[in-house]
């Protein structure tokens, strides 16, 4: 726990409203804290601020944590792709944000991320992205995380 962390602080509250959409014993999932659609947030359950800093258990699970996650994106999704990408600039909680692309040039690629990035409103839905938590949620329920 570090104290003024949001990660750690959602942590210690046992998860985000709704609850986390899955978890092991070091890591946990939860939708992208911007609601984008297709996102998900994958982090230490320990306080750690970067992939060099992650204990050797939490790096061993980190792969395959990470690759199930992909393939139930990909399956509930259709995406035929996932990306990933971790920066940890302002929240300095090690996380990787894994998501699909959108459906159009505008959400796809570098141009996503930036409007990400940007925190651009446009890519923000609040309803799309909850129903896709539940179906990521339902899919990893009956694919549950093997580390
Ligand atoms: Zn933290």
């Amino acid at each position: 726990m570090s104290d003024g962390c949001p990660l750690c602080a959602t942590v210690q509250q046992g998860g985000p409203p709704g609850g986390w959409v899955g978890a092991t014993d070091e890591w946990a999932v939860m939708g992208h804290p911007l609601q984008v659609p297709g996102w998900l947030c994958l982090m230490p359950l320990r306080h750690t601020e970067s992939l060099a800093d992650l204990s050797h258990p939490e790096a061993t699970q980190l792969g395959p944590v990470s690759r199930h996650l992909a393939k139930a994106l990909m399956e509930s999704t259709g995406a035929d792709r996932v990306y990933s990408y971790s920066l940890g600039h302002t929240v300095r909680h090690f996380h990787l944000l894994i998501g699909v692309p959108g459906a159009t040039p505008e959400t796809q690629g570098p141009r996503l991320l930036t409007r990400i990035l940007q925190r651009d409103q446009t890519v923000v839905d609040q309803q799309a992205s909850a129903a896709l938590l539940g179906t990521v949620g339902r899919w990893l329920d009956a694919h549950p995380i093997a580390t």
